[in-house]
C-alpha cells in the first residue's frame, strides 16, 4: 500500500493485488487494533531495536525514516501521538484510521486495486521480472508490468493473508531465503510449576538467558504464565533476540522475582518475617514476599517442606528459598508456533537484494519489501516501520528508472 501510494503520486500506473477481500487484514489487528505504526526514535535507537540484518536499512532509512513517516501521516490526514517508548499511534486509537488512510491515498493516486486476486507466480523472463500470473474468481489471470513489488508479508499470523507466498517467488528467481522462525512469540517451558502458575502476570521482574558462560539476555519488565510456559513483554523480547539458540544450544535460563533488592538483604527479610511469625506454616507467612499463586511453588522448587512450621526451617532450607527467589529455573524447550507470533525471523536474504534499490541482485525488475525480508526488529512499531522504509527507497528507486527510461527515450 505504501509503495502504491507513493508511485502512485508520481503518475505511474500501479496495481496493487491482494489475495484477500480487502485491504491491509494485519495492519488492522496491528498494536492491539490500536496500530503502533512507528517509533519516533533516532537511528541509533531504531538500529539497535532491530535484530536482523540493520545495517541494510541504512539507504532505506535515509529515503523514510520514523518522523518522516510520521509527517507522511499527518499530510495524508491521518491525526497521531506519541506514547512511553516513543511508540507512534493514530490520535484515534482505531487501526482503521490508518487503513482508511492508505484506502483514500490509493485512490485519489488512481492505484487500482483488485481484491481476490493471489498471484500465484511472477513471470520471468530472460532474468527480467515482466509481469504476474494471478488468479481472479477462479480464473488465471497475466498482468504485464514494468517491476514487479513482492510484498506478501512472512510467515506469522497466516488468518492474515501472510503465508509466505514471497518465498517462493524468491526461489523461483533463484534467490537464497534463510531459514525462518517465529518471533516476538511466547516460549513453551517444561517447569510443569508454569502450568500451576497460568494467569499470574509478575511486574518488575528479570528474565536472564545464558549460553555457557555468556549472558545473552537480561531484562527487566513484565511477564506472564501460561499453561505452556511464558509470554508477556520480556518474553516476546527474550524470543527475538535467542530465539534461534533454544533448542540448538544448552540455555540457563532463571527469573529474578526481586530484581531490586540482593540475597543479602532478602534473606534478612526472611529473618524478620520467619522471627516474627515462629509458630506458622512457612506456607502461610509466605504471603508476605509473593503472589499467592507462587506461594505453593517457591518451597516445592527449593526443596523445602511447605506445610513446616517456620521455627523448623533451617537455615539452609532458608537460604535455597531465598536462591530460588532469586533465580528461579525455567528450561526452555522451543517457541510457540507462527501462527501465534508477531513476526517472522529470516527471510529473503538481504545479501540478493540492493539495499538502495530493493532490486533482486539477480532479476532485474523485481523488487523485495516489508516483512518477506530477513530483517525484523523488537516490538514498538519498528517493524511496520521497516515495511514503510523498504517501501520508500523501493519506490524511489523505481520512479529513477522510469526517470531515466524517458529521459533514453527523449534523447
Ligand atoms: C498481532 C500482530 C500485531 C502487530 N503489531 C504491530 C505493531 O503494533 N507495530 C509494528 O510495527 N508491527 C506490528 N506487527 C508486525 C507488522 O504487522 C508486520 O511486520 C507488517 O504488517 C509487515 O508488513 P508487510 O506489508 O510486509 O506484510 P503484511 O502486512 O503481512 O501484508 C502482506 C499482504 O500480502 C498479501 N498477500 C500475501 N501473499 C499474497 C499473494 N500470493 N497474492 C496476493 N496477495 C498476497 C496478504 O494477504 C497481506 O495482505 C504486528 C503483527 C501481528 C501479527
Amino acid at each position: 500500500m505504501m509503495a502504491g501510494v507513493l508511485l502512485g503520486e508520481k503518475g505511474l500506473h500501479v496495481t496493487v493485488f491482494e489475495k484477500n477481500e480487502r485491504l491491509g487484514k494485519k495492519l488492522y489487528i496491528t498494536g492491539k487494533g490500536r496500530c503502533n505504526f512507528t517509533n519516533d526514535c533516532s537511528r541509533d535507537e531504531f538500529l539497535a531495536a532491530m535484530v536482523s540484518n540493520p545495517r541494510f536499512m541504512y539507504s532505506a532509512l535515509d529515503t523514510l525514516d520514523p518522523q518522516g513517516v510520521i509527517s507522511l501521516f499527518e499530510g495524508w490526514g491521518l491525526k497521531t501521538k506519541v506514547e512511553r517508548g516513543r511508540r507512534a499511534f493514530p490520535a484515534s486509537d482505531k487501526s482503521a484510521d490508518v487503513l482508511d488512510m492508505f484506502r483514500r491515498q490509493l485512490r485519489k493516486n488512481h492505484v487500482e486495486v483488485v481484491l481476490n486476486a493471489e498471484v500465484k507466480e511472477v513471470i520471468l523472463e530472460e532474468g527480467r521480472a515482466r509481469g504476474v500470473k494471478i488468479l481472479v474468481d477462479g480464473r488465471e489471470k497475466e498482468a504485464r508490468a514494468d517491476a514487479v513489488i513482492v510484498a506478501t508479508g512472512g510467515l506469522s499470523y497466516p488468518s492474515t493473508g501472510s503465508t509466505g507466498d514471497g518465498y517462493r517467488f524468491a526461489r523461483e528467481a533463484g534467490l537464497r531465503v534463510t531459514d525462518m522462525r517465529p518471533s516476538l512469540v511466547s516460549l513453551v517451558c517444561a517447569e510443569e510449576y508454569c502450568k500451576d502458575l497460568q494467569g499470574l502476570s509478575l511486574k518488575n521482574v528479570a528474565l536472564h538467558i545464558k549460553s555457557g558462560k555468556k549472558e545473552v539476555y537480561s531484562e527487566f519488565g513484565e511477564m506472564l504464565f501460561t499453561h505452556y510456559g511464558i509470554t508477556g513483554p520480556l518474553v516476546l523480547t527474550a524470543s527475538a533476540r535467542v530465539g534461534g539458540m533454544i533448542g540448538a544450544k544448552p540455555l540457563t535460563t532463571w527469573i529474578d522475582l526481586k530484581p531490586a533488592v540482593t540475597e543479602e538483604t532478602l534473606d534478612a527479610r526472611l529473618v524478620r518475617i520467619f522471627e516474627e511469625n515462629k509458630n506458622k506454616t512457612l506456607r502461610n507467612v509466605l504471603g508476605e514476599l509473593y503472589p499467592s499463586k507462587m506461594i505453593p511453588v517457591i518451597p516445592a522448587v527449593a526443596g523445602v517442606d511447605g506445610e513446616k512450621k517456620v521455627h523448623d526451617v533451617s537455615k539452609k532450607e532458608r537460604e535455597a528459598l531465598v536462591r530460588v527467589t532469586k533465580h528461579l529455573p525455567l528450561t526452555l524447550t522451543s517457541l510457540r508456533p507462527f501462527s501465534e507470533a508477531v513476526v517472522t525471523q529470516g527471510g529473503v536474504s538481504v545479501k540478493e537484494v540492493s539495499p538502495a534499490t530493493m532490486e533482486a541482485k539477480k532479476a532485474e525488475n523485481l523488487y523485495f519489501i516489508g516483512e518477506v525480508l530477513d530483517l525484523d526488529a523488537v516490538t514498538g512499531g519498528f517493524n511496520l516501520q521497516i515495511a514503510w522504509s523498504t517501501a520508500a527507497v523501493c519506490a524511489a528507486a523505481i520512479l529513477d528508472k522510469a526517470a531515466q527510461e524517458d529521459e533514453g527515450q527523449a534523447d
